[in-house]
């Protein structure tokens, strides 16, 4: 079903525009992006990316104070993300060994996470590699 534009919601505005980045966004960056489109208020930026991150269509990168959009289907994973330092490259990854893991380790403390995300900052293979050969 294709919606006409003036009836997609502005959560469904924010989605579109952040899957056509190649890299997380913060909500600043989102509204001066989209001030074109019509969207003029921070609080309409932040509702909209609430309503998104809480049907799980996308994530924040609390270390980036950025939202990107999730790469698919998690069934109950926790997502691990590369962020390279040098390029900005920001992968999400989702491994079954891992998300038991973190499972188990709330079950042993009684810690219950609200959105478990891992962060992980480093270097990218390629910048890895131009960095081992400068
Ligand atoms: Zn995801
Ligand atoms: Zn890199």
């Amino acid at each position: 079903m294709i919606k006409s534009k003036s009836r997609l919601t502005h959560a469904d505005r924010v989605l579109q525009y952040l899957k056509n980045k190649d890299q997380p966004l913060s909500a600043y960056d989102i509204l001066e992006g989209m001030r074109s489109e019509g969207v003029a208020a921070a609080t309409t930026v932040y509702r909209a990316l609430d309503k998104l991150l809480s049907i799980g269509l996308v994530h924040k990168i609390e270390s980036l104070n950025a939202w990107t959009v999730c790469c698919g289907s998690h069934n109950n994973k926790t997502p691990v993300f590369e962020i390279c330092n040098d390029c900005g490259y920001v992968k999400e990854h989702l491994d079954q060994d891992f998300t038991n893991n973190i499972n188990n380790l709330s079950k042993r403390t009684g810690f219950i996470p609200d959105n478990p995300v891992l962060e992980i900052h480093g270097r990218c293979g390629a910048c890895a590699n131009n960095y081992l050969s400068a």
